[in-house]
């Protein structure tokens, strides 16, 4: 029988920036990766503006919570990594113990790849052996998909870690070039990238 741990998390966001010996949560990465900025707002404002797209998604992780038989919320933390975070749902496939990560929209990107390999480095730091896959839930199709842990993805994690934990209170980031994302975006109200891009290029 699979055994995991429930550890409290502890917080990693003090002061006016984030020290080296702190931990990155993994939900960041995925922040990090849709853009800088909106990461940079999440952690030094200390503010989690909610709009329609978060608040669906929390909305369809909280049903599903209550679904099915396997580890669901498992906390871990990795101190050699510096990271931590809460697997979605861990499960025992074929005698590998692998992380499953749910999302709520029809299709998954790049940076919940990178998300997924975090948990499953996670999980090979705690369990002491090779996590080679995970799956990625789509709530929007109600399909999961095999995600091979590549060592691609694997250093894109170790890589976008040591980004977060360089991030400093008087760096911002730049704009996203997409305004997809902005429309999308729950920091978008602090952001404010239309009427800053003109204040900070002039
Ligand atoms: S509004 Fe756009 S530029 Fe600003 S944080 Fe969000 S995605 Fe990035």
């Amino acid at each position: 029988m699979l055994c995991m741990p429930i550890v409290p998390p502890s917080s990693t966001r003090c002061g006016d920036h984030v020290s080296r010996s702190d931990l990155v949560n993994i939900s960041d990465l995925n922040q990090y990766l849709y853009c800088p900025r909106r990461l940079y707002y999440l952690m030094f404002y200390q503010t989690q503006g909610v709009n329609v797209f978060l608040a669906d998604g929390r909305a369809l992780h909280r049903r599903q919570s209550r679904r099915g038989g396997w580890y669901r919320e498992v906390y871990l933390r990795a101190e050699a990594l510096h990271m931590h975070g809460r697997i979605d749902v861990v499960e025992r496939v074929g005698g590998v113990v692998v992380p499953v990560e749910r999302k709520h929209g029809s299709r998954y990107y790049e940076n919940d790849l990178v998300q997924l390999a975090a948990y499953a480095m996670l999980l090979e730091d705690y369990l002491g052996e090779r996590v080679p896959f995970g799956y990625l839930y789509l709530y929007g199709t109600d399909t999961r998909s095999f995600i091979e842990i590549t060592e691609r993805l694997r250093e894109k994690v170790r890589e976008t870690v040591e980004a977060i934990r360089a991030m400093r209170a008087d760096e911002v980031p730049g704009f996203s070039e997409n305004p997809n994302k902005c429309r999308k975006c729950s920091t978008v109200t602090y952001c404010m990238p239309y009427e800053a891009r003109v204040l900070e290029e002039g």
